[in-house]
């Protein structure tokens, strides 16, 4: 698989369906976000590993996440679990890089995360490390909060940070299986309306407000 197949293996599959995500796709490529050894797995549309026992996400739902979230240039965006810094970059291709914090909890990957952003030319994304599980209350409110990693249940500083008609996306559900992709709309008057996408599987976002680390 190359970038043009998974490309299309992406809007065929109607995972991409809109032009904003499908130009981001197509700016940003996966094997600058991937471990050297992984290269030349980049364009299959699978997980795949990265440092810190944790994984960048397989395309699909990436692309899925996006495209829930509505995203618009101009809008500011909390995403939690950097990662590889792939979903960062791709975010910052639609909103626009400097309205862009990613926050992670693992410090080497804050590192892996800056690297690869600033090797693909993303100089302003900001990565800080910390615990997404309280939000990122130093930047808020925010437009959109998308976070990569599964939750027990939307934590409350999320809905406190996010803007009036503001979206979340994230899984959620168990710490190690069944989760479902849940999209959170706040209303103009404070109020809040969870719809669920349909099952999914990631990696625990472990934190104050979400799993314990063990
Ligand atoms: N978005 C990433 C990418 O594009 O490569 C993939 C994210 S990976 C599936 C989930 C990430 O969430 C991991 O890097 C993990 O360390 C991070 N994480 C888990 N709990 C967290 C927390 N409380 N705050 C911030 N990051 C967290």
């Amino acid at each position: 698989m190359n970038k043009e197949d998974l490309m299309e293996h992406l809007i065929k599959g109607s995972y991409i369906k809109s032009l904003s995500v499908e130009k981001a796709f197509m700016q940003v490529d996966r094997e600058n976000f991937v471990p050297e050894d992984e290269k030349g797995m980049a364009y299959y549309d699978i997980p795949l590993s990265i440092p810190g026992a944790q994984t960048i996400s397989a395309p699909s739902i990436v692309a899925e996440m996006l495209e829930a979230a509505d995203l618009k240039r101009g809008m500011k965006v909390l995403e939690i679990g950097s990662g590889s810094g792939y979903n960062a970059a791709l975010i910052a291709e639609i909103v626009g890089e400097d309205n862009v914090i990613s926050i992670e909890r693992v410090p080497e990957l804050v590192a892996f995360a800056k690297m690869n952003l600033e090797k693909a030319g993303y100089q302003n994304v900001r990565v800080v490390h910390g615990d997404g599980s309280r939000g990122y209350p130093e930047e808020a409110p925010y437009d959109r909060i998308i976070c990569t990693a599964a939750a027990p249940k939307i934590p409350r500083a999320w809905k406190e940070q996010l803007k009036p008609s503001g979206v979340i996306v994230a899984p959620i559900g168990g710490r190690h299986f069944y989760q479902e992709l849940v999209v959170t709309k706040r209303d103009g008057k404070g109020g809040f309306r969870e719809v669920s996408l349909g099952g999914c599987v990631f990696v625990p976002l472990i934190g104050e407000d979400a799993w314990p680390e063990y």
